[in-house]
């Protein structure tokens, strides 16, 4: 199963499919390419068939885990199963192979898909108007922050401080830090959720804004979020919240409704479209209608029956910008609006509950198993830690690497911050009954091994690949390059 590098299957003169003879004057292709064509700065160019090649990829790419292989349930990010459908709908030509600099004329469905899903994220969030340009859910965070950073500017009255929660993302700090604000933090004191009182101690009138996740990053609604936005308000501040995972309120319930004034929703967590890798995202922000103003150009505007993008500055004087080349990740929103279509407003609810039965069902079936720091419904995830097995010197890193074994993904790990040795399993709504059963059983196998065998997961995965790569090295030393005999 060792597969060399292509590099290492070279064989001197080896060659794929070549065309015959040139038509063009010149013996060789390096005589008849232009220079900008050929490779000098890779040594040893591996010569190879094309058999080798084909099989090569296929080999590797049959090495991926995705959640088309398997259950993936990392908490945080909503790996649900996207529905063969959007693709489709991405892959029409009309929408695949649109130009981005093409007239608005020629574009008028595009344009109305974006219209549309706009209103539609509106409605779901509670809010007044949405941009669809932030390529990621960070982005759309650091969005709304540069908004809020420039409300206050507009009143001439900046403020420095924005107050985060420790229950918050992570991302949530760095956005606001990029954004040149001064990063207040409060402890959500053992209880898992904010109190008013906690914010009324740090609010003041150089705070701009409270940003806070909801659901919070242990998977609990912040239920006292209307009176802590309250607290925030009196002061002047305003109210962000993060809505990446929204994949627990949708349907039922609107931030909008709870005095937030700002919440930037993933489609590529609750709305389907695949993401991991690093591949395109998509973060929509929604506002109230005071910073309406503010959202980034260009905005997307129906006159009568047309569609049309409005960059013109003079009437947007105080937008932040543009934060992405021309409208933000369109096929993603096409994914995404395939998938509201067909799930309508039933369907998504339905979806939002299923995903919240379904991590209290793990929570309810491994607890005992499993340290459970809070003990209390959840929404779509849960949060164990390694506690117990601790006691044999089985870490929360050993539990993960030995789901492998078991053919799952490992959940999140060592996140959220505020517990150690974190375990988060989001199992979201398109799993069965079946699924969620045969990952509880993994995990009690596993919590058995670790009593009787800690050295079995102290060594494991052992069906895998690889097993323990250094992955801290490789993020630190990436070697992008092969190097003959290295
Ligand atoms: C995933 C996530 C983010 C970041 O989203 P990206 O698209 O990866 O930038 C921010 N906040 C929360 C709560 C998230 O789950």
């Amino acid at each position: 199963m060792e597969e060399k590098l292509i590099f290492e299957m070279s064989v001197k003169g080896r060659h794929g499919v070549l065309p015959g003879g040139f038509d063009v004057p010149g013996e060789s292709p390096g005589e008849v390419l232009p220079g900008v064509a050929l490779r000098d700065d890779i040594e040893g160019f591996p010569e190879v068939s094309e058999g080798d090649v084909v099989r090569h990829f296929t080999r590797l790419a049959s090495r991926n885990f995705g959640i088309d292989t398997g259950f993936y349930p990392l908490g945080s990010c909503t790996m649900k199963y996207n529905p063969k459908i959007n693709e489709e709908i991405a892959r029409l030509e009309g929408f695949a192979r649109l130009h981005p600099y093409e007239p608005p004329e020629l574009c008028q469905g595009a344009l109305e898909l974006m219209y549309e899903l706009e209103r539609y994220l509106a409605e779901i969030s509670g809010m007044d108007a949405v941009t669809l340009q932030p390529a990621a859910g960070a982005q759309g965070e650091l969005c709304g922050m540069l908004m809020i950073g420039a409300y206050f500017r507009d009143k001439g009255k900046p403020r420095g401080k924005v107050i985060i929660p420790d229950t918050a993302h992570g991302t949530n700090s760095s956005s606001s830090h990029l954004a040149g604000f001064k990063v207040v933090r409060v402890a959500s004191e053992g209880k898992g959720v904010l109190t008013p009182e906690a914010i009324k101690s740090v609010m003041d009138e150089d705070t701009a804004a409270l940003m806070l996740t909801n659901p919070n990053t242990l998977g609990l609604f912040e239920s006292n979020i209307k009176e802590v936005v309250e607290v925030v308000h009196e002061k002047g501040g305003l109210g962000y919240c993060d809505g990446a995972n929204l994949n627990a309120l949708m349907g039922f319930m609107k931030l909008g409704e709870m005095g937030v004034d700002l919440v930037q929703l993933n489609l590529h967590k609750t709305f389907s479209p695949p993401h991991g890798g690093g591949g395109p995202g998509s973060g929509p922000l929604g506002v109230k209608k005071v910073l309406e103003p503010y959202l980034p150009l260009p905005r997307i505007v129906k006159e009568k029956a047309l569609f049309s993008l409005d960059s013109e500055r003079t009437r947007h004087t105080a937008t932040v910008g543009r934060l992405k080349a021309f409208y933000g990740n369109f096929l993603v929103m096409v994914r995404a609006y395939s998938y509201l279509r067909c799930m309508g407003r039933t369907g998504l609810t339905r979806a939002s509950e299923m995903a919240i039965l379904n991590a209290n069902y793990i929570k309810e079936r491994l607890k005992g198993h499993f340290y459970l720091p809070f003990d209390t419904p959840c929404m779509h995830e849960c949060v164990f830690t390694d506690r117990y097995q601790s006691e044999k010197g089985v870490t929360t890193m050993d539990i993960a690497k030995r789901l492998m074994d078991y053919g799952f993904h490992p959940p999140t790990i060592y996140f959220p911050l505020v517990v150690s040795g974190a375990i988060m399993v989001e199992p979201t709504e398109t799993e069965s009954l079946e699924t969620l059963d045969a990952f509880i059983d993994a995990m009690k196998a596993i919590a058995e091994e670790a009593e009787k065998d800690p050295g079995l997961l102290k060594n494991s995965p052992g069906k895998t690949e690889t097993a323990r790569v250094d992955e801290a090295g490789a993020a630190r030393n990436p070697r992008l390059r092969w190097v003959q005999g290295k």
